[in-house]
């Protein structure tokens, strides 16, 4: 296979605003099907519930009340919440008296202005965790600021193709692609003044808002705050980010605290002792009808319980991550579900997250204890090859051959031998795009785009 250099990618990307034409692989062929899933629609479900898709990267819902409306999730964008806003004001003019959020992910409050601006100080609640002393509304930011850990906004960027050409970036795997015009990461600044008014604190709490009965229930899952919403009445259930069409994200690779799989697949349980015709989530498109919500949670919770007892298990014969990713992998009857594609989260990574999550870094292999630092086991791994040049030329053979992988791996012991080696760079960066074509899954599709793209350019240097 020939190479052509990413940095001539680049400009036929950047400048011409195309690629050459490239057959596309299976990965991107389903990546690019999942696209249907954010194609946006405004719902309309018992009486009184519209639910809207394709309006932000994440959905939103409003029920309409005796003399008010309330608004479950507040989507991302300030500036797309305008524009849902006025589609929901063509249906009712009935103020905002309440606004539930499901769990505290920028992506489902921070589009909140655009209803507060309205003026009309609605009830807003939020569920505060009381496991952790730091525990509150958005409680894996909290963590982060609290320590003064910024990276994971870079690693976020990287994972939503933040600086991605068109051309490369498909969607983020459960939300579309945001439009960069539409001020998409502008949130931090225009929502500043927002609050959680009434906080959930309990295992299950029942309000009326407006006449209408909603059913908090505290179900730990993406996150520690994280609620579902059920109507008791129209058979609704509201479940946050618990539930979407994709392998939940069971780790991010932008960086979290431990996700509690095993409270996850408890979450989904609890789901499914509710009577359930209409499964809304907070991303993809919803689950309707009694049957069908009951088999999808089944496998979903299926799912991740499998991923879960089985790393366990694993671990308890003294297996290592990278023994156990090999052998931990979804029986056919689940993996075939179009609701568990890998298009989001990832089996391999949440096997990774579950051994870090209860054992820690040490992978139990003393070798790794006094592990050689880069650079000296590069030179060792340069005088096995006969040479830095045989090295390199192996490095280089790998990626023509298609060897992807090895291509990368290789580079990085060149690159720690000398990190300024702008073949090598290019080499890698090539090596990379190869590889996340054949991802579906899109965050880490992503991250390996605008890494290659940072590394050309010397991050920013
Ligand atoms: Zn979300």
């Amino acid at each position: 296979m020939k190479r052509i250099t990413l940095v001539l990618i680049l400009v036929s990307v950047i400048s011409l605003g195309r690629v050459v034409a490239q057959h596309d692989t299976e990965a991107t062929r389903l990546l690019k099907e999942q696209n249907n899933e954010f194609v946006p629609e405004i719902f309309k479900f018992d009486k009184n519930v519209w639910f809207a898709v394709g309006y932000d990267v994440s959905n939103i819902a409003m029920i309409e009340g005796e003399t008010g409306i309330i608004i479950v999730d507040a989507g991302m964008s300030p500036v797309r919440m305008e524009t849902l806003r006025l589609k929901f004001r063509e249906i009712t003019d009935k103020p905002i008296t309440g606004i539930i959020i499901t769990h505290g992910h920028g992506d489902h409050y921070g589009g909140i202005q655009a209803f507060l601006n309205e003026g009309s100080n609605p009830q807003v609640w939020g569920r505060k965790t009381t496991q952790d002393e730091n525990g509150g509304f958005s409680i894996e930011a909290n963590v982060a600021k609290e320590a003064g850990l910024t990276y994971g906004n870079v690693r976020g960027a990287r994972q939503a193709g933040v600086i991605l050409p068109d051309s490369i970036h498909i969607n983020n795997g459960v939300a579309a692609r945001p439009n960069k015009q539409e001020t998409m990461f502008t949130r931090g600044k225009e929502t500043a003044a927002f609050t959680i008014t009434h906080f959930f604190t309990e295992e299950r709490k029942l309000i009326e808002i407006d006449g209408v009965k909603f059913e908090l229930v505290a179900a730990t899952g993406e996150t520690y705050d994280n609620m579902y919403v059920y109507m008791p009445e129209e058979k609704i259930l509201f479940c946050g980010d618990s539930y979407y069409k994709s392998f939940p994200n069971l780790y991010t690779i932008r960086g979290s605290q431990y996700r509690d799989v095993q409270s996850w697949y408890e979450s989904i349980d609890k789901m499914l002792s509710e009577e359930v015709d209409y499964l809304l989530p907070g991303h993809t498109r919803p689950v309707v009808g009694n049957e069908n919500v009951k088999e999808t949670l089944s496998n979903y919770r299926d799912a991740i319980k499998f991923v879960f007892d089985k790393t366990i298990e694993g671990m308890n014969k003294g297996l290592t991550p990278d023994q156990l990713v090999e052998s931990v992998k979804l029986p056919e009857n689940l993996a075939s579900k179009p609701y568990l594609v890998e298009y989001y989260g990832r089996v391999d990574w949440a096997v990774r997250a579950i051994f870090e999550g209860y054992l820690g870094w040490f992978d139990g292999n003393p070798v790794n204890l006094n592990k050689l630092a880069p650079k000296p086991e590069a030179e060792r791994m340069a005088k096995m090859a006969g040479g830095k040049d045989k090295l390199r030329a192996i490095a280089i053979e790998a990626f023509e051959t298609g060897d992807f992988q090895w291509s990368a791996q290789l580079c990085d012991y060149l690159l720690a031998l000398n990190n300024n080696d702008n073949e090598i760079i290019n080499l890698k960066a090539d090596a990379l795009m190869e590889i996340a074509k054949t991802m579906v899954t899109a965050t880490g599709r992503n991250y390996m785009n605008s890494y290659a793209i940072q590394l050309c350019k010397g991050f920013g240097k």
